[in-house]
């Protein structure tokens, strides 16, 4: 299997696929040049089904992509996206699907990978009917798949999903916010990346250069500040910029600038895709560790990062704290349970390394070798008769 994909992206009815899909080299135009091949499309990459459903009273026309059932039920967000074509649409919840399986796989969740999408405008108003039939189509899934929030979808959204069925997580009053979870579970593979790289784990009097103030950057600010690390930090929104300066002490740089300081780590933490041919070459670091997802615009920049000798940490393996906390909401779990599991993520990070190591490998591979280590000991053992 190749390496997953991006389990969200930025919002704008105005763009079918978001910036940074071209990691795996077979979107929509490749398929199109090669004509539609639906079964083909499943085999590829060995999705389990792909659910479709029009309901033709609210014009509704949702998907449901299946990757995995292997460690549990499917889960992932619904994307609701005004996708240029139907195979558009297919396709990226195929990918999105698959993404999924691998990011519960290696933060060691009983978590299989599904994704959904709705096509259509996301600004719309006609809301509860919508969401009432994509409920429906959950549904029929018998618990399959479960679904919770993505692009263009949010909490209110759920609460309609939820009056149709039960396979929905990320409701209003339930386990809130995983920004600050998900910031715990970076800054724990930070500190991996550092006894790596290192041989201490210890932050204190490091460097890091910090890429968006927003919710999961600040937590991870105030983290890192306690730990005695100093940071430099850029977002486009002043505002967020000058919480993190007044309470961390951070020193503030435009946008651009982020990628030439000097430091000892570089944490993306607002868009996908930065690792680039613009910025790969930049980056005076000796780490890169963040939350954003898919970081790398294309595997080769995670080759560069490798032959750069920088310590890449795997977005979707560090930023598993995200999927954690809906983790710990379908399952009750207290807080700090799911604190503590996010916590994990550094003897992951470890692991990965260390098959990089063994296997010669940069560490994006590695990570999905563990997941795939993982997916089929499990997929051995429930074969088993008892
Ligand atoms: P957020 O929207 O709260 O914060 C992102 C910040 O990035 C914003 O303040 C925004 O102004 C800033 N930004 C946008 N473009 C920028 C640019 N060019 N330069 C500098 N700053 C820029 O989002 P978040 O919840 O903090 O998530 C951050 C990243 O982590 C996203 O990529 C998200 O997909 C990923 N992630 C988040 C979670 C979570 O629990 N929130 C979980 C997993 C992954």
């Amino acid at each position: 299997m190749k390496a997953p994909a991006k389990s969200s992206g930025s919002s704008s009815p105005a763009v079918s696929i978001p910036k940074g899909d071209t990691r795996h080299g077979h979107g929509p135009e490749a398929h199109a040049a090669k004509g539609f091949d639906l079964f083909g499309l499943l085999a590829e990459h060995d999705h389990e089904q792909v659910s479709l459903y029009a309901d033709r009273s609210t014009g509704y026309r949702g998907i449901i992509a299946i990757h995995s059932t292997v460690l549990g039920p499917a889960l992932g967000g619904t994307r609701f996206w005004n996708y240029a074509s139907d195979e558009e649409a297919l396709i990226d919840s195929l990918r999105l699907a698959r993404g999924m399986t691998y990011k519960a796989a290696v933060a060691g969740l009983n978590l299989g990978g599904g994704k959904s999408v709705i096509i259509g405008d996301n600004h719309t108003t006609r809301r509860e009917a919508l969401f009432r039939a994509h409920g429906r189509h959950v549904e029929s899934l018998k618990g399959r798949y479960i679904t919770a929030e993505d692009v263009g979808t949010n909490t209110a959204d759920m609460e309609y999903i939820k009056a149709e069925t039960n396979h929905v997580t990320g409701l209003i009053g339930k386990s809130g916010d995983p920004s600050p979870v998900t910031a715990y579970g970076v800054y724990r593979g930070m500190k991996a990346c550092a006894r790596y790289r290192y041989g201490a784990d210890s932050l204190a009097g490091k460097h890091v250069a910090l890429q968006g103030c927003g919710s999961v950057g600040y937590h991870l600010a105030k983290l890192l500040h306690a730990e005695g690390a100093s940071v430099t930090c850029t977002d486009i929104d002043p505002k967020r910029v000058k919480r993190v300066v007044e309470e961390v002490g951070a020193q503030a740089v435009g946008p651009d600038e982020i990628y030439d300081v000097r430091a000892d780590v570089f944490a993306p933490c607002a868009l996908g895709a930065v690792i680039n041919d613009d910025t790969v070459g930049r980056l005076p670091v000796e780490i890169v560790a963040g939350a954003a997802n898919n970081q790398l615009a294309e595997d080769r920049h995670g080759e560069l990062l490798e032959q750069r000798e920088i310590t890449y940490a795997p977005d979707y393996v560090i930023n598993g704290g995200g999927l954690i906390n809906v983790n710990a909401e379908l399952h009750g779990w207290a807080p700090e349970r799911a604190r503590s599991k996010a916590g994990e993520i550094y003897d992951t990070l470890l692991r990965v390394f260390e098959i990089a190591r063994e296997e010669g490998i940069p560490s994006f591979k590695a990570a999905d070798r563990l997941a795939e280590q993982r997916i089929a000991a499990i997929a051995k053992v429930r074969r088993n008769f008892v």
